[in-house]
């Protein structure tokens, strides 16, 4: 039989591309499907009158040693050139405190410490930075996590650390409870700051979050940020090309509609506006959520097996975005910052927004003496919460941001904003959800969902799989798929 490649990677966002890439390098032939324009999904970049906006995005971490990027260099040689960021962010609190969220440890306690005031932070912060280089370190070692064969059960064993054993535990204490710990519970002040900086990295609050997800969450700043020249996109561009220089090919507006298992080969259906196209390949990745996946697998089987992995509307995010030009280039001495609202957004509900800049010596995205910005909050519930007058939600964002002085609207030259209903449509994913699946405390790392997807030849990955979140998380999800391919033997297969 002819295969159009020996693996479909269904969905080019950070996980389907991380997958890809690695198989590429193990010597695979690669189709990247794309049911967008552009590949990336919510980590690309978009050009709109002459200048270059970020779809969703714009943080980046990960290639520090033992974190998914490094991994991915290490192991193909690609190198991604970012450019490394001396602040990774600033906090604007409600009672108009600024705390800046240094990179290093002490630095950042005694900045904890001067707002937050002395009692349990430092204890607070260096057990939080323990267990985050604890979770980085095993994730690369563990790689056939979640286990759910025997060969993951000896790939576990022949990987364990005897450090393994106490940090299991840590999945059942939550980050309220670290709190309560360190006597913090009663500090109203830092209990709003660590749920909305969870918000943007975990999903969810402080009584959700297992301190494993959480303190890895909380330090996200403690790790080195990075700012990719010219958008995100172009890291997107790097790992495309890779998989083409390795004989594999991107087809984008190439949605995929239906899966047909065969006896040793899928069946891949596509249709674009009338255009059909039928790919065989023996095997797929599949790098969109779950409830997309089993959507084109269209098996009764498979959904009751995976109904009580799914989770719905109401237990996800959607996000609203704001893209803007202004002509004002001075004070960028930190690109990312968190702002916590004097009053809820409409429609949202959401009490903070994060705004973040283009680099001032990014030539690419925008003219010298301009500066884009990307502001984006959370939508919870989307299937119900549909943002109806962004106006609205515009008029409260200004007028956040110039209370906190970051940027004046007079200033703007170009401004346009997305609901989750351009994200249903950028991405497909049902009710445009976005960010990922949240963590819950009854949801233990253990109990994700797994890489292996029907038992024979499909895999999956992406933000609604372990672990999922974010550009690191996601990556991770991607080599975790590999690695259980390669345990499988189906990447031996001619
Ligand atoms: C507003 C916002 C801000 C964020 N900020 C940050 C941040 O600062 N830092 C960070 O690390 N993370 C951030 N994230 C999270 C991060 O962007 C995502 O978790 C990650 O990019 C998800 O990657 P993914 O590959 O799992 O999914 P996606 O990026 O959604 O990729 C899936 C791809 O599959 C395609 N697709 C869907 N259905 C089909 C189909 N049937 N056929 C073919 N293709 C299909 C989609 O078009 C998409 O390109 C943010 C997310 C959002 C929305």
């Amino acid at each position: 039989m002819n295969y159009d490649a020996d693996v479909a990677v269904i969905g080019s966002g950070m996980a389907g591309l991380t997958a890809a890439v690695l198989l590429a390098k193990e010597g695979k032939k690669v189709l990247l499907l794309e049911q967008n324009w552009l590949a990336g999904g919510c980590s690309s970049s978009y050009p709109r009158k002459n200048y270059v906006f970020e779809s969703g995005a714009t943080t980046l971490v990960g290639l520090d040693p033992h974190m998914p990027l490094e991994f991915l260099e290490r192991e193909t040689g690609i190198k991604l050139n970012p450019w490394e960021l001396s602040i990774p962010m600033k906090v604007y609190l409600k009672n108009g405190e600024v705390l800046t969220r240094y990179k290093n440890l002490d630095q950042w306690i005694a900045e904890a410490e001067r707002v937050f005031g002395s009692k349990g932070q430092a204890a607070f912060w260096k057990e939080c930075y323990k267990i985050a280089h604890f979770v980085w370190e095993t994730s690369l070692v563990q790689r056939a996590f979640p286990p759910s064969s025997v060969k993951d059960l000896i790939y576990a064993a022949t990987h364990f650390q005897p450090k393994q054993l106490g940090f299991a535990a840590k999945a059942f204490v939550s980050v309220e409870d670290l709190l309560k710990k360190y006597g913090l519970f009663e500090n109203e002040l830092f209990k709003e700051f660590v749920n909305e900086q969870l918000l943007i990295t975990a999903q969810n609050y402080l009584e959700e979050v297992n301190i494993l997800f959480g303190a890895t969450a909380l330090c996200y700043t403690n790790f080195t940020n990075y700012y990719m020249p010219g958008g995100l996109g172009k890291m997107v561009d790097i790992l495309v090309g890779y998989v083409e220089q390795h004989g594999g090919k991107l087809l984008t507006r190439t949605p995929v509609s239906q899966i047909l298992p065969q006896n040793d080969h899928y069946k891949l259906k596509s249709n674009y506006r009338g255009e059909e196209q039928e790919f065989l390949v023996r095997n797929v990745v599949s790098s969109i959520p779950i409830n997309n996946s089993l959507e084109l697998l269209d098996n009764d089987l498979f959904n009751k097996k995976y109904q009580k992995k799914i989770l719905r509307s109401d237990k996800l995010n959607s996000a609203f975005q704001m893209g803007f030009v202004i002509t004002r280039k001075e004070n960028v001495d930190c690109l990312h910052h968190q702002i916590h609202l004097d009053e809820a957004l409409p429609y949202a509900g959401s009490h903070s927004i994060f705004l973040s800049w283009s680099h001032p010596d990014d030539g690419e995205r925008c003219g010298p003496d301009e500066l884009v910005g990307s502001i984006s909050t959370h939508v919870p519930d989307p299937a119900r919460n549909f943002v109806e007058k962004k106006e609205k939600i515009e008029e409260t964002i200004w007028r956040n941001l110039e209370r906190v002085g970051l940027a004046m609207k007079k200033d703007v030259v170009y401004q346009h904003s997305s609901t989750p209903g351009s994200w249903e449509k950028w991405t497909k994913r049902s009710w445009g959800f976005v960010g990922g699946y949240p963590q819950y405390m009854k949801i233990k790392p253990w109990q994700m969902l797994d890489a292996r997807f029907d038992g024979k030849g499909m895999y999956i990955c992406g933000d609604s799989t372990y672990p999922g979140q974010g550009i690191p998380g996601a990556c991770l999800s991607g080599i975790v798929a590999v690695e259980k391919m390669k345990l499988d033997g189906v990447l031996k297969k001619k």
